[in-house]
């Protein structure tokens, strides 16, 4: 049945979409170039690339306060990316989701390790894109990730409610957030101190954070977060 399945639906590079051989690689070795690392120096909150070295925070980080604590994107989002993302999240290539977990484990290791995360939690998505989906892209990344680490996963913590929130609990920066995005915390006091979010693709940073506000609201003491791809708006 597999090798059926392999004849009818070969992996296909998550580049040039063309089919692999079946050596059990990713990517074609031509290919990987496509994929651009986010080099150093970075900004020591978002993981921005930056010119300059002597500064540890990008400009955006310095005006804004972000929950998380640290984070690490993989890759640049360029066009390369997009489609990938696009096969992987809409089309259901879930080897491109193997690839982006064990690029993360291959040059990102270091870095969560010394986050020391007790539990990966991957973003939420609503009920609706999960319908049609069939999967959570961040989640079958977390888990990827967390079988090669060895760090438990813990999906259900965080929830995408896609409407405002109960408030009352929730104050201040961590209430706006929260309710912004339709981020909530599934426990009202969680066990674990040092969490690691993980996601697909980080944007402005604000899913992200309301994530990390949700889950430091019910008790978790750092958060970090990694993710296969960075596009920075400003
Ligand atoms: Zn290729
Ligand atoms: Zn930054």
């Amino acid at each position: 049945m597999d090798n059926l399945l392999k004849m009818i639906f070969p992996p296909r590079c998550p580049a040039c979409r063309e089919p692999m051989e079946d050596d059990g690689s990713y990517i074609h070795p031509e290919c990987e170039k496509a994929f651009k690392l986010i080099t150093e120096p970075r900004c020591f909150k978002c993981g921005r690339h930056m010119e300059e070295a002597e500064k540890a925070l990008c400009p955006e980080c310095e005006s804004k306060t972000h929950m998380y604590s640290y984070g690490f994107p993989l890759f640049e989002y360029n066009d390369t990316a997009q489609k990938a993302m696009i096969d992987y999240k809409k089309n259901g290539w879930k080897r491109n989701g193997e690839y982006f977990a064990s690029e993360i484990v291959k040059h990102l290791s270091g870095q969560i390790k010394r986050m020391k995360p007790e539990v990966l939690v991957p973003v939420p998505i609503t009920k609706k894109r999960l319908g049609e989906r069939g999967f959570n892209q961040s989640e079958y990344l977390a888990i990827k990730i967390g079988e090669k680490l060895g760090i438990p996963v813990e999906p259900g913590l965080l929830k995408r409610t896609g409407a405002a929130v109960q408030q009352k609990k929730l104050s201040g920066t961590a209430r706006k957030e929260n309710t912004d995005y339709g981020i909530e915390c599934t426990s009202d006091n969680v066990s674990y101190r040092r969490i690691c979010i993980i996601d697909d693709v980080y944007t402005t940073g604000g899913t992200i954070n309301a994530c990390a506000s949700a889950l430091m609201e019910a008790g978790a003491v750092e958060t970090g977060f990694v993710t296969a791809f960075a596009v920075y708006l400003s």
